[in-house]
């Protein structure tokens, strides 16, 4: 049976990174008909931050890492929070002072390394034997004073005795093998196979930071990353779909998924790489379905509800779906002018033009035909000496207040024929008195 683990420490807000390990756990898990696993590693209690965990929850649900056991979720291995393990730990501590393999240290208690010779074991990330010099180590602390195991001996013992078949985490626990492996021949006990993630790095090739648009998983939530393009763009750190695709789901990625597709160097997390997968998965959706999830990311927007005719016009403008606010914010809310803005159009006489628009507008049989709407403005640009272009924008000005907008005629029709001659109105008084 292939059993995996997630084993979040409860340290703060799930970062990014933790879904990204997350999302390899679960995919190996489903394409074995596995088990995936959630394990808190909560000893560490100076770090332990309150609502951490439920942050835990939030992010792997959200993703859709739907999880076989865990603290919250039944199974034959818990419990799953390592806070509640410690008389386990003590147990196999005391087993290894009575081997002489431990000792006690200032209330600690140590494990004696052997350090002779190296350690060798197979990592499934580049299929490769790796050789550790067991020189490296120094005997480590697997008990502290305050009685909770380290993570160095935590890992060991909860892998074994929950049957984890696989350990996939990042490769900064590499250098500890020797740890490990001595850990696990102390007890007789066979270990797991292991998979160490390539490094996620920034951009600029150094350690992944804020600075390089990696945060919290929810944050990308918040941001108006969807689902899908966030999961496609995760597996696409450090791995990749062995026919080279950019863009596939999840469950494709379960299909074809083999360690041997991790690449050798690091994974580098380039957030505009993320933007451009989120505005395809966009482009991608029917109008339905980018309605839907437009209106559950809206809160406490007066477009709520009322999205459905704009949808179409803002589908191939916005890569997240926080883009839409300010590109739709004047279908309704008050707009607000700003003289800079005209300023950038080539019209001098605006007070007057702006009284000519406003006529010819209200010339215009009702209900506005787009035809008749060119015609008459391409006209009235030619009488004014003014460009076509800055005459169209002049209009977008008035409805919108700024220079780019979703397409113009359709947006007039949105906003209605009535609000559009009071924009303009509105504009007149602005100019005059500005
Ligand atoms: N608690 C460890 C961490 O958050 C888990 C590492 C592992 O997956 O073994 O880094």
């Amino acid at each position: 049976m292939i059993r995996v683990r997630l084993a979040p420490s409860p340290t703060g807000s799930p970062h990014i990174g933790t879904a990204w390990q997350a999302l390899f756990d679960y995919v190996f898990a489903k394409k074995n008909s596995g088990k995936f696993i959630l394990r808190l590693e909560d000893t560490d209690q100076a770090r332990f931050v309150e609502g951490s965990e439920a942050e835990i929850y939030e992010t792997l649900n959200w993703l859709g890492f739907e999880y076989d056991e865990g603290p919250n979720k039944d199974g034959n291995f818990g419990p799953y929070r390592q806070s509640q393990r410690l008389e386990i730990y003590k147990k196999y501590a005391d087993e290894l002072l009575e081997k002489g393999l431990a000792y006690e240290d200032e209330g600690a208690i140590r494990f004696k390394i052997n350090k002779e010779g190296s350690t060798t074991y197979h990592d499934l990330v580049g299929d490769k034997d790796i050789v550790i010099e067991n020189s490296t180590q120094e005997d480590f602390v697997i008990i502290k004073s305050d009685s909770y195991p380290t993570y160095n001996f935590a890992n060991v013992i909860d892998d074994h005795l929950m049957e984890i078949s696989h350990v996939i985490r990042g490769n900064e626990y590499i250098s500890s093998m020797p740890k490990y492996i001595q850990l696990y021949a102390s007890f007789g006990w066979e270990p797991p196979q292991f998979a160490h993630l390539p490094l996620l790095v920034g951009s600029d090739r150094s350690k992944l930071s804020k600075r390089h648009g990696a945060k919290g998983a929810l944050e990308f939530k918040k941001e108006g990353f969807i689902k899908p393009a966030l999961i496609n763009f995760l597996a696409l750190l450090g791995w990749s779909h062995p026919s080279g695709s950019e863009i596939f789901s999840l469950e494709e990625m379960v299909e074809v998924f083999d360690f041997k597709n991790f690449n050798q160097s690091s994974a580098y997390f380039d957030i505009t790489k993320l933007e451009w997968l989120n505005g395809e998965y966009i482009r991608r959706m029917d109008d339905k379905e980018l309605e839907k999830e437009l209106d559950e990311y809206l809160v406490d927007h007066p477009g709520k509800g009322k999205l459905a005719p704009i949808i179409p016009l803002v589908k191939e403008r916005i890569k997240k779906l926080s883009d839409f606010i300010p590109l739709t914010d004047f279908f309704f809310d008050k707009v607000e002018y700003d003289m800079e803005v005209f300023k950038k159009l080539s019209i001098k006489n605006l007070s007057e033009i702006l009284e000519k628009l406003l006529q010819k507008l209200d010339g215009l049989k009702k209900p506005w035909e787009a035809s008749e709407f060119e015609s008459t403005f391409r006209k009235m640009a030619e009488d004014e000496s003014i460009s076509v272009r800055d005459m169209f924008q002049l209009i977008r000005v008035c409805i919108s207040g700024q220079l780019v907008t979703p397409p113009l005629f359709e947006s007039i029709k949105i906003l209605g024929e009535d609000k559009t001659l009071a924009r303009v109105g509105e504009t007149i008084e602005f100019v005059k008195n500005n």
